[in-house]
């Protein structure tokens, strides 16, 4: 392991047409270590005019540069290269993110980096296999449909795995075609720049990827808004993607949006129950909490809700919180002062409700933004802290004893991003799959993530699914193609 005083962390400037750039105004923002409250360095401050010169150096990218003409198995080949630059360079990534984000690093270089790798490869082997079908249509004529890329790209992405999501958004883009403005979190931008260099090393041609730093009210609301942008991807809070859909409704560029969850984790009696608790723990205190699929809202059977209470509780107080850079970490810090004030506002909120605060409930030591693990016990389901999410390691436990009632206070909720069963019955797990309402259900799991499965949300949780084969079908539009072979 490289140490972490080996990491390259200079000044950030933006990306566009494959060149480094000052923004515009000249302007600038400090990114910093949440562990430490320190300035890690300062970031181009882009704004509408630098948005609007890395559209349209997309735009040129896209109708005129050599990427047009790129095989498809090269575009394939492109993204193994830039798999490979970052599987080279991967310690360095896993200390940026940690030093950025507050992360442990035990958890960027078991989580996200290996993440990273699997998704760019899985969408290397799709470049050359998305193809269109040919029709039987009635008449003398033959019809086939060819997918094609949507065209200019947005990508709005959030600070929560900095890297992942960069990649998650770039990797089925660049497979199907397209090329992309990708606007970084401003909390966390040092690895999307990062991977900017390794997608030049990596031959992406200029003007495919540009990486505008800056704020989401001006930068990412100027991408949101650019009439020439063809659609737009954001992940991040539900409010915000309202905002992204009005923008986008200005020119009805295409949009997906991954958005927030408040995910039920139900345990039954009948579960294995020492593996639930620790999906219980993974759950929620994975990434702080900072995790748009937590389970923040913990149903327990009633006969197992005080063993389960008690275990979890042990577990959750003896949890290594502190200092990112330590290897037996495994919680560090919030990613921001706003986001630390905002989670202890929710904890007293549940202590005003008249929830039971079983441990945690406050921050830890007195320097960065550490919050303890937080259980609370006796939550009712219409509490503010079992209906907001509130992106932090705070788990609200709820007790059931009635299935029906429990199924219908899972579904009551804004969000549907996942949910998860504990069971050792078959039955009653496929049974609650289906009744669910969420984009992905964990049976005796949680949190596993594979570049291959889709991801996204129910209701107010967003739509359109990432990953898997569905992405392609976020980033290519259908052409159908008639020839007429009668006279
Ligand atoms: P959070 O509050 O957790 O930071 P946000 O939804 O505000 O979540 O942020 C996710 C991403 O959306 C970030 O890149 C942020 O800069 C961007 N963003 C925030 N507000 C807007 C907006 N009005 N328009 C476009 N992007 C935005």
């Amino acid at each position: 392991m490289i140490t972490k005083e080996k990491v390259n962390i200079k000044p950030g400037k933006l990306f566009i047409d494959g060149k480094w750039v000052d923004s515009v105004s000249g302007k600038t923002f400090n990114t910093i270590n949440p562990a430490t409250e320190e300035v890690l360095t300062m970031v181009a401050e882009g704004d509408r005019e630098d948005i609007d010169h890395a559209v349209k150096a997309a735009r040129k990218a896209f109708e005129e540069g050599p990427w047009r003409k790129t095989d498809a198995r090269d575009r394939g080949k492109i993204l193994l290269k830039i798999m490979d630059l970052i599987e080279k360079n991967k310690e360095e990534l896993a200390w940026l993110e940690t030093l950025d984000n507050g992360k442990p690093i035990s958890e960027t270089t078991t989580a996200d980096i290996p993440l990273v790798l699997d998704c760019l490869l899985y969408y290397a082997g799709w470049a050359d296999k998305i193809h269109g079908e040919t029709i039987p249509v009635r008449g003398e004529f033959l019809n086939y449909t060819i997918r094609e890329p949507v065209g200019v790209v947005g990508q709005i992405i959030p600070w929560n795995f900095p890297l992942l999501m960069a990649v998650w958004k770039i990797a089925p883009a660049i497979a199907c075609g397209n090329t992309m403005v990708l606007k970084p979190a401003e909390q966390t931008p040092l690895s999307a720049l990062r991977l900017g260099e390794f997608s030049q090393e990596a031959g992406l041609p200029d003007g495919v990827l540009n990486i505008v730093t800056g704020y989401g009210p001006t930068a990412g609301a100027a991408l949101a808004e650019h009439m020439d942008v063809d659609k737009i991807a954001f992940t991040g809070e539900y409010i915000t993607g309202r905002l992204i859909m009005q923008a986008a409704s200005k020119n009805l560029k295409r949009v997906s949006l991954e958005l927030g969850g408040k995910s039920p984790n139900i345990v039954f009696a009948d579960s294995d129950i020492d593996s639930a608790v620790n999906g219980a723990m993974t759950g929620i205190f994975f990434n702080q909490g900072e995790v748009c699929c937590a389970g923040s809202r913990l149903f327990l059977e009633k006969s197992i809700h005080d063993e389960f209470v008690d275990k979890l509780s042990d577990k959750a107080s003896s949890l290594r919180v502190g200092n990112p850079e330590d290897a037996g970490t495994q919680m560090g810090a919030q990613i921001s002062k706003e986001q630390f004030d905002k989670i202890l506002g929710y904890i007293d909120s549940g202590k005003q409700e008249g929830a039971k605060l079983v441990t945690g409930g406050e921050r830890c030591g007195n320097k960065g933004y550490f919050i303890k693990p937080t259980v609370f016990d006796e939550v009712n389901n219409n509490m503010k802290i079992a209906r907001e999410e509130i992106f932090g390691p705070v788990v609200s436990a709820i007790t059931f004893d009635d299935v029906d009632d429990m199924v219908r206070k899972s579904n009551f909720s804004i969000y549907g991003l996942a949910a998860a069963v504990w069971t050792k019955d078959i039955k009653k797990a496929h049974k609650l799959a289906r009744e669910l309402k969420a984009g992905t259900i964990w049976i005796n799991t949680y949190n596993t993530f594979d570049a291959a499965s889709p991801f996204g949300g129910f209701k107010q949780s967003g739509f359109g699914r990432e990953l898997g084969i569905h992405t392609l079908e976020l980033y290519t539009q259908v052409k159908s193609v008639w020839i007429n072979l009668g006279n």
